[in-house]
């Protein structure tokens, strides 16, 4: 069994609230959400971060956008807008060592976060 939390999410092995699934990539809702639409995208299987990621990962790349689109229209915020973040390393405050993209919406969005 993996201890990569993302991967026992993708595995069925920890429960999440699971709002799109394609063969490559699974979106679910963050536990601790930081605006009324948070979603995490990640692929099925594990990449570190994105500091990881090489131009093999090109399809991959895409198949996490298209799905990070389908989900910000599922959710209704495609129109008013939402913000994609990718944390890597410890200064951006990346807390689980798999690749996943925040879609953050619902809210205005202040920039630069604190
Ligand atoms: P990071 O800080 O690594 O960029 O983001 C990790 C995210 O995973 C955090 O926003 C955190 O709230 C979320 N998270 C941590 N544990 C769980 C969990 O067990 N389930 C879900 N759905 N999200 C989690
Ligand atoms: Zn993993």
């Amino acid at each position: 069994m993996t201890d990569c939390l993302f991967c026992r999410i993708v595995a069925g092995e920890v429960p999440a609230d699971v709002v799109a699934r394609t063969p490559t990539t699974l979106a679910f809702r963050d536990i601790d959400p930081k605006a009324p639409t948070h979603v995490l995208v990640v692929p099925v299987d594990h990449v570190d971060d994105a500091g990881a990621l090489d131009a093999g990962h090109g399809a991959l790349l895409a198949d996490l956008m298209a799905t990070a689109t389908a989900v910000a229209e599922a959710e209704g915020v495609a129109a008013s807008g939402y913000r994609l973040v990718c944390n890597v390393g410890d200064d951006a405050g990346n807390t689980v060592a798999h690749l996943h993209l925040h879609l953050l919406g619902g809210r205005s969005l202040a920039w630069p976060p604190g």
